[in-house]
């Protein structure tokens, strides 16, 4: 059997808003390949958790460790976590890919722009490389020649095409999907699956967060209920969907069937 390298470990994680806690004690691991599904329902702490991973959201405690590499957290004084060294975050969140639930593009930079934005500003890529990059990348996603328009010009369908392309320009370690077909309409939610899909085909490491149960059972190789701040249950796609053992998780599958 081979092993494959950890992509992510998370180890207990917590998160408070002030009073209310939302994850109490998550810890999951990712190794190079998986595609894991975080499934649960709206409220349940999804959000947060991909959020926690690349440091959007703080920690209240907790690690979170990329390619072997743990951020480094030192107390904040206000009983919370904050990062003792920001570059470390920086360099790390850098190689991470987000796509979010509402694109959120650069609505001031064309597609191509907003495309090679990181790789050229941040990671120090050279633009014309850059440039031929985002071309391959934009052709792969079926935009190449949108590359000009700016992303106000585009269907939601082609405007989240857009943001997958720009996640992949950094080369990252993981992808990070928040529910990226909600916000679209129903017509438009197949050809953002297909590429995602295609991604999960070539084995590249993701996490997603979707409703798309169907989705997730045929893409994921893992899939987590997250309920109440914690794992509530988690395994193979034909355990959690042919037989969850939980009540809540049973109720969750029939509420969304
Ligand atoms: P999900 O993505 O599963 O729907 P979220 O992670 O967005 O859930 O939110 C989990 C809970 O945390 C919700 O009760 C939400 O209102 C709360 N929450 C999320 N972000 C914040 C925030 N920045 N400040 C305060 N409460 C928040
Ligand atoms: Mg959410």
């Amino acid at each position: 059997m081979t092993v494959r390298a950890e992509a992510i470990a998370v180890d207990n994680l917590h998160k408070r808003f002030g009073p209310l806690e939302v994850l109490k004690g998550v810890s999951l691991t990712a190794h190079e390949g998986d595609v894991i599904a975080i499934i649960g329902g709206s409220g349940s702490g999804k959000s947060t958790f991909l959020r926690c991973i690349n440091m959007l959201e703080l920690p209240s405690a907790g690690t979170v460790t990329i390619h072997g590499e743990t951020i480094a957290m030192k107390k904040d004084g206000h009983g919370g976590l904050m990062p003792s060294d920001r570059s470390q975050v920086q360099r790390i969140r850098s190689r991470l890919g987000m796509v979010f639930q509402n694109f959120n593009l650069w609505q001031h930079m064309t597609i191509l722009q907003n495309v090679i934005e990181a790789p050229v500003h941040v990671l120090g890529v050279p633009k014309a490389e850059a440039v031929e990059r985002a071309e391959a990348l934009l052709r792969r996603v079926g935009l190449h020649e949108k590359r000009d328009a700016y992303p106000a010009f585009l269907s939601g369908g082609q405007q989240q095409r857009a943001a997958i392309a720009r996640a992949l320009a950094v080369q990252p370690h993981v992808m990070l999907f928040d529910e990226p077909t909600s916000a679209l309409d129903p017509e438009l939610v197949g050809e953002v699956l297909a590429v995602i899909g295609d991604l999960a085909k070539e084995k590249r490491t993701m996490i997603l967060v979707t409703h798309e149960m169907k989705f997730a059972r045929n893409v994921a190789n893992h899939i987590v209920f997250l309920a109440n701040g914690v794992i509530e249950e988690q395994g193979t796609p034909e355990a959690i969907f042919g037989a969850p053992k939980s009540e809540r998780l049973k109720k969750f599958i029939s509420s969304i069937h």
